[in-house]
């Protein structure tokens, strides 16, 4: 039949480390805080798609599995991920 289309399989192509790693679904992150001093570029934020404009604090997130996917985020749309995915912040950490 009309099975086996021409979607790339990317999963088969890609060598994920899935070992060890009971909760799949439970990335974990390494969330830096970056000082505005030390934001010299600009970047796209995937939580609101608009840009970071360079000088502005942020937090940079890095899969610990995955360092080259790491995302710079706006500090504020990082938690609302976070509280999307179900994890509290403490709230002193949010930052109006
Ligand atoms: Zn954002």
């Amino acid at each position: 039949m009309g099975v086996g289309g021409p979607l790339p399989n990317l999963a088969a192509m890609t060598d994920l480390p899935t070992a060890q790693e009971p909760d799949s679904h439970e990335w974990r992150e390494l969330v830096k805080p970056i000082q505005p001093y030390q934001a010299r570029k600009e970047y796209t934020c995937p939580g609101c798609e608009s840009v970071i404009a360079a000088g502005i604090g942020h937090v940079v997130v890095v899969p610990t599995e995955a360092p080259d996917l790491r995302r710079h985020w706006h500090r504020g749309c990082w938690y609302k991920e976070q509280r999307r995915r179900g994890i509290t912040a403490p709230p002193e950490a949010i930052e109006s």
